[in-house]
Order: C-alpha cells, then sequence, then structure tokens
C-alpha cells in the first residue's frame, strides 16, 4: 500500500487524481487532500478516501470544513502554514496540482522529504526550477512531470540518451482563438477565452492556453525539467492534440506521444511509474477518421512563445518575473481591466524592465517571492499609468 497526498484535490487535475485513487482504492493509503475555496468539495473528497487530513489554504474557511468533517476522525486544518506543514508529511507519493505561484513553495516542501513529487504546478519550474532541481537532489526526491507536454516527452525518453536530443517538439492545440485576427482577438471577453476547445480545465490555465502563455510556461518548463538548451525546444500548432509532444532525434528519428485529451494519461504514469496501469482512458480508434493537422504558430498573433525565450535568454529571477506578470495581468482581464492582448504587452515591458529590480540567481525562495512581489507591483503601476488599460 503506497502512502499519498494530494495537493490542490479539489481542482481540475486533483479530481482528475482523487478518480484514478478511487478507482484503485485498496492500493493506496490517503494521508492529506487540501483546497483552498471549496470546502464542500474537499470534505467529500477527504470522505471518499479515508484521507488522515484535510486542509484548505484559507484560513476563515477552517470553521465550515471543520463543521463538514465532524463525526468522520478526519482532522481539519486551515491557512498557508498548516498546509506547508501537510507538505512536509513524509508520503511515498504527493501530487502539486495546485495552480499559481502559491505551488512553489509547497513543490518544495513535498520535495524535501525525498520521495516522490509528481509535479502539475508549472508554475514551481518556471519560477524556481534551478532551486527545485537542487532539492530534489539534496533528498534523492524523485520528480515526476504531469503537465502531459512532459509527461509525453519523459515516456518518449524512456531508454534514450538526452545528449542524442537533437530537439523536443511541444505540441499546441492554438486554443479558442487560432482562427481569429489580431483584432478580433483584441476584443474577447474572458467567458470567451475560458473555452479550450480540446482539455477541460481549470480557468485560469484555460485562458493561458488561449493567449499561448501557457505554452510558453510550458516551452520553460521543458528547458528546466530536461536540462535542454532553449534553442532545441519548438512549439507546433496541432489542433486536434492527438500528439501531446514529440521528441526529434540526432538521426532525424522522432517519437511521438499520441492518446485522447484525458490527463488522466499523466496522472496515471506519474502515479504507477514506472510500471503502467489503466486509468480508464479512451482509446484511440484508428477506424475513425483521424486527422494531425500541424503548423507553424504565428508570433504576431501569440506573442507570448518570444517572451519566453527572452526570460529563458536572461535567466535568474525572470521566470519568477514572468510568472508573476502573467497571473497579474490574468485577474485584471478577469476583472475586465485589460484587454486580451494587453496581458502579453504589459508581461513583455515588464520582464523587460527586469534589470531595474537587478536579475540574480533564483536560489532561495525568498529572493523569489520578492521577484514576484516586485513585478505585480510593477503590472499594477504600468496599468494604472496607461489609459489604454484602464
Ligand atoms: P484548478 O483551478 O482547477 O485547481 C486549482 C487547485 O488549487 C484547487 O484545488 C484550488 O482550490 C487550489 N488553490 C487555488 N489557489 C490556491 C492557493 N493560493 N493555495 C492553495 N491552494 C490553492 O487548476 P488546475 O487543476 O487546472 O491546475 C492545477 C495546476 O496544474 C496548475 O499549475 C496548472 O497549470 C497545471 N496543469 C493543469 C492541467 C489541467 O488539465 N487542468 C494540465 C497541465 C498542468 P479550490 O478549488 O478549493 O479553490
Ligand atoms: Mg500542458
Amino acid at each position: 500500500m503506497r502512502s499519498v497526498s494530494i495537493f490542490g484535490a479539489t481542482g481540475s487535475v486533483g479530481k482528475n487524481t482523487v478518480s484514478i485513487i478511487q478507482g484503485n482504492a485498496a492500493a493506496f493509503d490517503v494521508h492529506a487532500v487540501t483546497g483552498a475555496t471549496n470546502i464542500k468539495d474537499l470534505a467529500e473528497i477527504a470522505i471518499a478516501l479515508n484521507a488522515d487530513i484535510a486542509v484548505t489554504s484559507e484560513k476563515e474557511r477552517f470553521a465550515e470544513l471543520e463543521t463538514r468533517l465532524k463525526g468522520t476522525g478526519i482532522a481539519a486544518a486551515a491557512g498557508r502554514d498548516a498546509l506547508l506543514s501537510a507538505a512536509a508529511d513524509p508520503v511515498d507519493w504527493a501530487i502539486s496540482a495546485v495552480v499559481g505561484y502559491a505551488g512553489l513553495a509547497l513543490s518544495l516542501e513535498i520535495a524535501k522529504n525525498g520521495n516522490t513529487l509528481a509535479l502539475a504546478n508549472k508554475e514551481s519550474l518556471v519560477c524556481g526550477g534551478a532551486l527545485l532541481q537542487e532539492t530534489c537532489k539534496q533528498s534523492g526526491a524523485t520528480l515526476l512531470p504531469v503537465d502531459s507536454e512532459h509527461s509525453a516527452i519523459f515516456q518518449a525518453l524512456n531508454g534514450e540518451k538526452l545528449e542524442q536530443v537533437e530537439r523536443i517538439i511541444l505540441t499546441a492545440s492554438g486554443g479558442p482563438f487560432l482562427h481569429y485576427t489580431r483584432e478580433e482577438m483584441a476584443g474577447v471577453t474572458p467567458k470567451q477565452a475560458a473555452n479550450h476547445p480540446n482539455w477541460s480545465m481549470g480557468l485560469r490555465i484555460s485562458i493561458d492556453s488561449a493567449s499561448m502563455f501557457n505554452k510558453a510556461m510550458e516551452v520553460i518548463e521543458t528547458k528546466e525539467l530536461f536540462n535542454i538548451p532553449s534553442d532545441k525546444i519548438e512549439v507546433v500548432i496541432h489542433p486536434q492534440s492527438i500528439v501531446h509532444s514529440m521528441i526529434g532525434f540526432n538521426d532525424g528519428s522522432i517519437m511521438a506521444h499520441m492518446g485522447t485529451t484525458d490527463m488522466r494519461f499523466a496522472i496515471g504514469y506519474a502515479l504507477y511509474w514506472p510500471e503502467r496501469m489503466d486509468t480508464g482512458v479512451e482509446r484511440l480508434d484508428f477506424t475513425k477518421l483521424l486527422e494531425l493537422d500541424f503548423k507553424q504558430a504565428d508570433a504576431g498573433r501569440f506573442p507570448a512563445i518570444a517572451i519566453a525565450h527572452d526570460v529563458m535568454r536572461q535567466g535568474g529571477l525572470a521566470g519568477a518575473v514572468f510568472n508573476a506578470a502573467k497571473e497579474q495581468c490574468l485577474d485584471l482581464f478577469l476583472d475586465q481591466r485589460i484587454g486580451f492582448l494587453d496581458m502579453a504587452d504589459l508581461v513583455h515591458k515588464t520582464v523587460g524592465a527586469l534589470d531595474s529590480f537587478g536579475n540574480c540567481d533564483a536560489d532561495s525562495l525568498d529572493k523569489i517571492s520578492k521577484a514576484d512581489k516586485w513585478s505585480r507591483e510593477f503590472v499594477l503601476k504600468l496599468s494604472k499609468k496607461s489609459n489604454k488599460y484602464v
């Protein structure tokens, strides 16, 4: 029986993880499950999995969680410290599936245990890739990717030598605005942007997919996870999302990972690695018409990828500044205080201003947090300064 904890259990990745574990309940002993605002679901998940403890990151929701868990024997806790403390509890396997920058501190805490960290929270690698890798090295923790593209690459690398990899090709669906003009994109609403054509995901990552900020994050994530030079990472638009990503080797061979658009393939692979187990994903049916289209991403309409390359050139704290600016811009867009295309404009300007803050190695959570804070404030100042953004 393996002990497991699920951070972000009430989210999209979290609920998929819960369903896989429920499908093979006898194999797992669930320790902690966590959430933030959705206390009803958190309590239900804790009860369904018979967890030891349920934690919400929001202190003021403690009473509701405690009430819902009364008489179950499951402990309730709340607040950021309680969350970090649950992450420090040793388990065989823990998934970091919280959304946003808050995930970095949790991932680091899990990694310190030296067991297996299944990483969905890509922000951890974008903001603190070197720090997270070093923490895993020190403790002996195994870091396994859960992002679909990175799971695909990880699987295609089985038995291969990294030095024989010529390029990594990340596939991107192109999102809901693939065929929109720049003018049309300028006027889209958060609701339109959240409507992903292929994948069912949380709100924030869905909008990041529409702007291709998600793919930009994944380019950086690839560099940090596989220690691959940035000029070997390519992005190609593949509207069907059947090919989850590809590796090109030095003999011209391409290894592609294919499957349906169901995150359980990636979560299940990280959960059972190095074994494979059926998690119930629908099979690809080659007797039905299967079309695989590939085309170049239009840098004019999707400037996020170019910004990611600038971030990788700058290194150090640039990833943290990039992520924070992107998160702040997304909040402003959700509040309808800036337009869809303004997000890339503001992120570009903020990353470009990093020297005024002072770049250095991102080797401590403290340095990364200061850069994160500076970046969010910089975006807010910029957005207030220009009439264009109000
Ligand atoms: P969701 O928004 O669906 O879920 C986020 C989870 O984090 C919820 O459990 C939420 O709690 C919790 N949460 C939110 N804010 C905080 C906080 N400040 N502190 C602690 N917990 C918090 O996100 P997704 O599942 O879509 O994504 C999770 C991560 O995985 C992201 O980093 C995303 O980029 C990555 N990812 C997601 C994929 C997907 O298919 N969804 C695919 C690949 C990567 P509550 O709901 O209770 O408020
Ligand atoms: Mg992905």
